[in-house]
């Protein structure tokens, strides 16, 4: 744990008794400060009673007692409203931080020289967040990986001078850290996401840009209009900047991806380019696809800057082993390989899986989400056949009507069987028994992990017995 002292002997107003509210209250008491601590939710509270910790109620207090209010990053800040407490601090003129902030005070005072990655983007944090932590652990450095991604960052060991925190931060979390500053900010993309909770795209884009602004080294992904007008501030502002991209760019000293590989443009004076290979991604199979090209070329890109060599870092983006429920290649049978992409919740995430593969016995269905499956009809002949499960069965049926031949089979079970069948009796090089939903899991599983777990398990039960037989 990194105990928070910078409010030691103080009073803080604390909202949110989630995972990362309660690392905080822990935190906070670490370093000697006094915490009232408040949900509106009964079972929350409850929660956090169980835990030892002591509540108060902050819709009757006095705000003057109080030094700050600590809010989790679930509580709307801004939009569509601003929640209740925000508004009575506002009143007693107190900040609103959160966790990240506490780390990077407590990093400032104790180790400000402490390497310290934070990662941002509307897509691929945990990938590229998980993907630097690979790296720089399989080449021996001591490193302690958290924030958005598993481990609230106040449960994580303190920053010192030979250990590295590789840091995931969604935009609430940024919007609540006044005090960012990361060695090297990673910003990979922004695309119109969280709409609700930020009011406008260029809100969201602002606050996204705060993390690279207040870092002293940047790797900036520059696929999108918003991060290329960021780019243009950034080298204004005299900054340091890696730019990172899916495609061959005009931009000197650019990481790209292309051909299987990363590569980085380089002037060689006269208008002359030299085109420097990087590393190779063919046997990286976790990383296949050009989105996963961004999040290596930003993995690399961030490494580079933090010393790790060239050699070192092409080791560890082939040895990484992948997130689960993300285009996660979970079993072989026979030439037929299954992937798990249970992560993939809307149709834009499921393009990506569709992208990166050919001959796809695709498993698709669940609670749909506005606009169904239509955009991704240009990627229709990839697919082999659909199996449809759940409540979205009678809205992709039509769409796929006369493109895609396809079967209702309700369960996720009973889709797996007839992909597994079709799969194993075509005659395709590889065929892939994708689930890439694309759609929430409500209607049938309680999260998208609960959904890829059950089709791990059955795909393993079915390897099993086809092996048996
Ligand atoms: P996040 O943490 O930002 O949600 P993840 O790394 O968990 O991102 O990936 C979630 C999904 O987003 C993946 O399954 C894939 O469909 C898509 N994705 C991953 N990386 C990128 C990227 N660089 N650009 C666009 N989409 C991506």
């Amino acid at each position: 744990m990194t105990p928070a002292s910078c409010f030691g002997g103080r009073k803080v107003a604390l909202f949110g008794l989630g995972g990362s509210g309660l690392s905080t209250t822990r935190a906070l008491l670490a370093g000697g400060a006094d915490v009232a601590a408040w949900d509106d939710g009964e079972a929350s509270r409850q929660r956090a009673a169980a835990q030892g910790v002591t509540l108060e109620d902050l819709t009757g207090a006095d705000w003057s007692q109080f030094a700050a209010l600590i809010l989790s990053p679930g509580v709307p800040l801004t939009h569509p409203t601003p929640h209740w407490t925000v508004g009575k601090a506002k009143a007693a003129g107190i900040e609103i931080i959160g966790d990240v902030e506490l780390f990077c005070r407590e990093r400032a005072r104790l180790a400000p020289d402490a390497p310290f990655v934070a990662i941002t983007g509307a897509n691929g944090k945990s990938t590229t967040t998980a993907l630097i932590a690979h790296i720089l652990r399989e080449a021996g450095h001591d490193v302690q990986m958290g924030g958005n991604i598993g481990t609230p960052i106040l449960d994580l060991e303190p920053p010192t001078r030979g250990r590295v925190h590789v840091i995931e931060c969604s935009s609430f979390q940024i919007d609540l850290t006044p005090g960012l500053a990361a060695g090297v900010g990673v910003l990979l993309n922004v695309t119109p996401d969280h709409i609700d909770r930020h009011g406008t795209v260029e809100h969201y884009a602002a606050v996204k840009e705060r993390l690279v602004a207040g870092a002293d080294q940047v790797v900036l992904g520059v696929d999108d209009d918003h991060c290329r007008a960021m780019l243009r501030r950034l080298l204004a502002a005299g900054k340091s900047v890696t730019p990172i991209s899916q495609n061959t760019t005009d931009l000197l000293g650019c990481t790209y991806y292309a051909r299987a590989g990363l590569h980085r443009a380089l002037a060689l004076g006269a208008g002359r380019r030299l085109v420097e290979p990087l590393a190779s991604l063919a046997q990286a199979r976790a990383l296949r696809g050009a989105h996963n090209g961004q999040n290596a070329a930003a993995a690399f890109s961030a490494c580079e800057r933090l010393g790790v060599d060239h050699g070192a870092i092409c080791a560890g983006l082939a040895s990484f082993p992948g997130l689960p429920h993300r285009m996660e290649e979970i079993a072989r049978l026979g030439a037929a390989l299954f992937v798990n992409d249970s992560k993939a919740t809307n149709a834009d995430a499921a393009e990506k899986a569709l992208l990166s593969y050919d001959d796809i016995f695709w498993i698709i269905g669940g609670k749909a989400k506005d606009g169904g499956i239509e955009s991704l009809r240009p990627l229709f002949p990839k697919v082999r056949k659909a199996y449809l499960i759940g409540a979205a069965s009678d809205d992709f049926a039509l769409t796929l009507q006369g493109a895609v031949d396809y079967e209702r089979c309700v369960t996720l079970d009973v889709a797996i069987e007839r992909a597994a069948k079709d799969a194993l009796a075509c005659d395709a090089r590889e065929p892939v028994v994708l689930l890439s939903p694309a759609c929430a899991s409500y209607d049938q599983f309680a999260n998208f992990e609960v959904r890829g777990n059950a089709f791990r398990e059955r795909v393993g039960a079915l390897v099993a017995r086809m092996k048996q037989v």
